[in-house]
C-alpha cells in the first residue's frame, strides 16, 4: 500500500525545504523524499577535525538577492560583506591585483557591442585572437570556467556579460553560521507544521499517468500524491539507468531530457583547509611565505587555481577548481586531489609544501562531479538555456512540477533554487498558495 499525501516533494535541498515550509504552512500535507541521510542537498557543512564548521558547498550570497536575504531575516540570522583584497600569483610572484582580468576595459567594450549570443570561446576567438591577447583570453576562460563551473565552449557570452557587469562581482556577502543555518531553520519549521521527512529514500520511478501519482523508491517503499514537485539537480535528471540516483518517468519524458541536454551543468572540486596560523599574514613566516595583508582571493595558474580566505586573518583557506579543470581531475581519489591541492597552494603561494604540511590542522575534499546525488555542482547558461528552461518548467499534466536551482533566474545559486520554488508555488496549476 502506498502512503498517500497532498504533495510529494522529491529532494530536501533548499528548494524542496522552502516549498515544503510554505505548503505545510497553508495546511497542505507534504511528504519529502530525500536520498541522503540529512537535508540540505548541496548545502553541507563539515565539522571533521576543523575547529569550526566549514562549507563543502555554497558560502557566498552573490549580490543583493532578495529572497535569500528575506529568508535569513525570517530565520533570525545575519550576514556581512565579504572582505579582503584580490591577489594574483604568476611565475612565483604574488602581487595585489586591481583587475581580475588584464585588459578588463577592452574586454568590456567588446562584450558591450556584442549583438548575438555565442559560446564564450567563439567570442574570444573572434575578438581576441592575437598573440598579444593570450593573457587576457586565458584569464577570461579561467574565470568563466572557474566561477561558473562552465565549459568555455558552451557557456553563453551574454550570460557572462550580464554576470560580470552586474553587482554580483563586486558585492558578496557571507551568512553568519553559513547556509546550513537556513537548512536548520526550514527543517525545524517544516517539522513543526507536520511535514513528513523520509530520509535515505532514493526515488527510482515516478508513475505520473494515474491519479494520484505514484512514486517508488529503491527500497521498495511507495508513496502517492495529487501533485509531485521534483527538485533534484540536472545531473540526476540526466543520470543513466544504471546509476543509483536515476529516476525513471513512466511514461518517459524525452522532450524534457532533450531540453536538459541543452543546459550547462559543470563540476567543482573544493578543498577546505585549516592551518595553525594564517601564515600569509603572520610575521613569524616572513621570508618563508609571502605576506599578503587582507587576503581575500588568490588567483593562480596552478591545477587548483583559486584560493580564498574566510576572513583575511582567520587560518582557513579554500581551494577551488571548476569547469573543465575539475572535469579533468574528477576521477582522482580524494587523497590524490588533496596532494594536488597542496602542490597547487605551494606553487601559488610560493611556499614550501613541507611548511604547509607542518601547519595544516584539518582538511576536506569535496568532489561534486562524482557526488551520486548531484553529479555536478551547479548550472551555467548556454545560448540554448532560455528555451530549455521553458520546456522544463512545463508541468506533466499539472501533476508533476519541476523546480530547483536550474529553473531560477540567477542560475547556479541558492537564490535561484528559492526563486524556482516561489515560481512553482505561484503557478495557478499547482496548489496556489502565495498572493
Ligand atoms: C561547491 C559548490 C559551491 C557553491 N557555491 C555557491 C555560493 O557560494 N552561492 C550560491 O548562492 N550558490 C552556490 N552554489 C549553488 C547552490 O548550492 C545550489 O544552487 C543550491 O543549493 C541548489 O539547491 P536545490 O534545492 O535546487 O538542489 P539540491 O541542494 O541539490 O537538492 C536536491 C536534493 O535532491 C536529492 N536527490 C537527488 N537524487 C535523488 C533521488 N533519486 N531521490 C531522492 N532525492 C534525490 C539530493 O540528495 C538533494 O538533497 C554552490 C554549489 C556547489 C556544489
Amino acid at each position: 500500500m502506498a502512503q498517500a499525501t497532498d504533495i510529494i516533494i522529491i529532494g530536501a535541498g533548499i528548494c524542496g525545504l522552502y516549498a515544503a515550509k510554505e505548503l505545510s504552512g497553508k495546511g497542505k500535507s507534504v511528504i519529502l523524499l530525500e536520498a541522503r541521510e540529512a537535508a540540505g542537498g548541496r548545502i553541507r557543512s563539515i565539522n571533521g577535525n576543523f575547529s569550526k564548521a566549514v562549507d563543502a558547498g555554497p558560502e557566498f550570497i552573490h549580490g543583493d538577492l532578495p529572497i535569500t536575504k528575506a529568508l535569513i531575516k525570517e530565520a533570525g540570522g545575519a550576514f556581512h560583506e565579504q572582505n579582503g583584497k584580490f591577489y594574483r600569483s604568476k611565475n612565483g610572484k604574488v602581487k595585489e591585483s586591481e583587475d581580475m582580468i588584464p585588459g578588463w576595459d577592452r574586454l568590456m567594450k567588446e562584450l558591450k557591442s556584442l549583438k548575438k549570443d555565442v559560446p564564450l570561446m567563439e567570442f574570444l576567438n573572434t575578438h581576441f585572437n592575437d598573440e598579444t591577447d593570450k593573457e587576457l583570453k586565458t584569464a577570461v576562460i579561467n574565470m568563466a570556467e572557474g566561477f561558473d563551473a562552465a565549459d568555455a565552449n558552451r557557456i553563453s557570452t551574454f550570460a557572462v556579460r550580464e554576470e560580470w557587469m552586474g553587482d554580483s562581482m563586486e558585492l558578496s556577502y557571507r551568512i553568519e553560521g553559513g547556509y546550513s543555518m537556513l537548512v536548520d531553520y526550514l527543517t525545524s519549521e517544516c517539522k513543526k507544521q507536520g511535514c513528513v521527512f523520509i530520509m535515505s529514500a532514493i526515488v527510482k520511478e515516478i508513475n505520473w499517468k494515474p491519479e494520484p501519482v505514484f512514486v517508488h523508491c529503491s527500497d521498495g517503499r511507495s508513496y502517492s500524491a495529487n501533485q509531485v514537485l521534483v527538485t533534484v539537480p540536472v545531473g540526476i535528471l540526466l543520470a543513466s539507468e544504471d546509476e543509483k540516483s536515476h529516476i525513471r518517468f513512466t511514461p518517459g519524458i524525452p522532450e524534457k531530457i532533450a531540453a536538459l541536454k541543452q543546459m550547462g551543468f559543470g563540476p567543482v572540486i573544493k578543498i577546505n583547509m585549516e592551518f595553525s596560523s594564517a601564515f600569509w599574514n603572520d610575521p613569524k613566516y616572513k621570508g618563508k611565505a609571502p605576506q599578503l595583508p587582507d587576503l581575500g582571493f588568490l588567483l593562480s595558474e596552478s591545477e587548483i587555481p583559486v584560493w580564498w580566505t574566510q576572513e583575511p586573518d582567520a587560518p582557513f583557506l579554500t581551494g577551488w577548481a571548476g569547469g573543465s579543470r575539475a572535469e579533468k581531475l574528477k576521477t582522482l581519489s580524494d587523497e590524490k586531489l588533496f596532494e594536488k591541492a597542496m602542490a597547487s597552494l605551494s606553487e601559488a603561494m610560493n611556499t614550501p609544501v613541507e611548511l604547509l604540511q607542518r601547519l595544516l590542522k584539518a582538511h576536506s575534499v569535496s568532489n561534486w562531479g562524482t557526488d551520486p546525488f548531484t553529479k555536478g555542482a551547479y548550472c551555467y547558461e548556454t545560448p540554448g538555456t532560455a528555451e530549455a528552461k521553458k520546456i522544463l518548467a512545463e508541468p506533466l499534466e499539472d501533476k508533476v512540477f519541476f523546480a530547483g536551482e536550474a529553473l531560477g533566474e540567477n542560475m547556479g545559486t541558492v537564490e535561484a533554487a528559492l526563486e524556482s520554488a516561489v515560481g512553482v508555488l505561484t503557478n495557478s496549476h499547482f496548489c496556489r498558495i502565495l498572493p
